[in-house]
């Protein structure tokens, strides 16, 4: 049984997210998607509502679960869990210089290792701070964006 966690801070998902996460249901058998969430760092979404909206988009995905991740290392929720493997989208060198190094911790604290997927060309430039951008100054965006989210993005508006 291979079981690999995607995280990320989901603020909010988007179809970039979406596809890496199914791709890795074809890769593993059980994927858990681990929403992260950094007390430092300023979201547009209440941790238990980044959840839901991951939950109301992957939650037909077959294998494929939902988990926050809590304030503890990554390697260590991998290891809580029994997941061999860490999943990551990379989009450009910039997310590769910026993984590398966290890649190589993870591996070094418990074993775990990191598969770094390429970003598939449609979704290649997409981040959430861009969409939430584009989408606040009136853009649109909904090719991008699973339609439960986009609608909570529309009413959470600043
Ligand atoms: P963070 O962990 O910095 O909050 P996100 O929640 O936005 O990042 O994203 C989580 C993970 O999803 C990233 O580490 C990256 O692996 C992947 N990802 C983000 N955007 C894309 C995209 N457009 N295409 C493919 N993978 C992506």
């Amino acid at each position: 049984m291979r079981r690999a966690v995607c995280p990320g801070s989901f603020d909010p998902i988007h179809n970039g997210h979406v596809e890496i996460i199914a791709r890795a249901s074809n890769l593993f058998d059980e994927v858990i998607v681990a929403v992260s969430t950094n007390y430092a760092k300023k979201y547009r979404f209440e941790p238990d509502e980044r959840l839901e909206m991951v939950r109301e988009t992957i939650g037909g995905l077959r294998g494929v679960s939902v988990e926050p991740m809590g304030d503890g290392l990554l390697a260590d929720f991998c290891k809580l869990h029994g997941a061999d493997a860490i999943v990551k989208g990379l989009r450009s060198t910039v997310d590769y210089q910026y993984e590398t190094p966290m890649a190589v911790m993870n591996r070094h604290l418990t074993g775990v290792e990191t598969v770094f997927l390429a970003a598939d060309n449609r979704y290649m430039h997409l981040s959430s701070s861009l969409l939430k951008e584009v989408q606040s100054l009136g853009g649109d965006v909904a090719d991008y964006l699973p339609r439960t989210v986009l609608k909570r993005l529309r009413s959470n508006t600043p």
